[in-house]
């Protein structure tokens, strides 16, 4: 069972809880009380957290809510000397037991050199970070833009019904430049005008899915021919 609820200016924060062991795990702490908060709400003691990335807006709360609750603290083991409270380092390929389920864990650098994203196939779900945004990707503070291609590939090889937890809402802004991008894609235009209801009526757009991304996150369709045209970075150019 997977939680959604807005943090600060505009991150979102997301419970995991796996039923039969009742384990719960906050996937990054951008506001640990909000996230004490909405655990109270729930009736849920919190078992881990999950960091994706060093930022202070994914492990402001981690010292807080693990003096609180003495959850393990999980997080990318490149940037482990920045992840506050860290219990264990993970890395590509690693698996995270959690209750039933088997949490997968994904580098996903770019955005910063340590990033991990968290795949979770029992709730067909992927906690990304700051690495992929719906219709963007997260800005390049630390890795290059080869080692982000990558990690939008490795994400995009999922299954296409995985939902994406992105940890901003930046859907409109990001919808604005990918539309310039690619005028033609009707599938763009009928994402943003869905966007644009929700973002009305003050709902999230996350989560989004792999297989929607494919079909209008420029950053995923960055080998398609309208986009090379469009941007001139087709081959005749070279
Ligand atoms: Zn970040």
């Amino acid at each position: 069972m997977i939680s959604l609820f807005p943090c600060l200016n505009d991150n979102y924060g997301f419970l995991l809880v796996e039923p039969d062991s009742g384990l719960c795990a906050t996937i990054d702490t951008p506001d640990g009380a909000e996230i004490d908060k909405q655990l109270q709400k729930r009736g849920l003691t919190l078992t881990h957290i999950l960091n994706t990335h060093h930022h202070f807006d994914h492990v402001g709360g981690n010292l807080f809510l693990k003096e609180k609750y003495g959850a393990t603290i999980v997080g990318p083991k490149r940037d482990a000397a920045r992840i506050p409270g860290i219990d264990i380092g993970l890395a590509d390929g690693d698996i995270l037991p959690f209750g039933a389920y088997d949490i997968q864990v994904m580098d996903t650098p770019g955005h910063t050199l340590g990033h991990c994203a968290y795949y979770v196939p029992d709730e067909a779900s992927v906690f990304v970070g700051d690495t992929i945004f719906v219709m963007g990707c997260g800005r390049l503070f630390e890795g290059t833009p080869a080692q982000m291609f990558d990690s939008m590939a490795k994400l995009a090889a999922l299954p296409k019904d995985t939902k994406i937890y992105c940890a901003h809402e930046y859907t409109l802004s990001n919808a604005a430049f990918a539309v310039t991008v690619e005028p033609d894609n009707q599938d763009l235009h009928r994402a943003i005008s869905m966007a644009k209801t929700l973002r009305d009526k003050n709902q999230p757009t996350v989560p989004t899915t792999i297989g929607t991304e494919l079909k209008t996150n420029p950053f995923m369709r960055a080998e398609t021919a309208a986009i090379l045209s469009n941007i001139r970075m087709d081959k005749d150019r070279f």
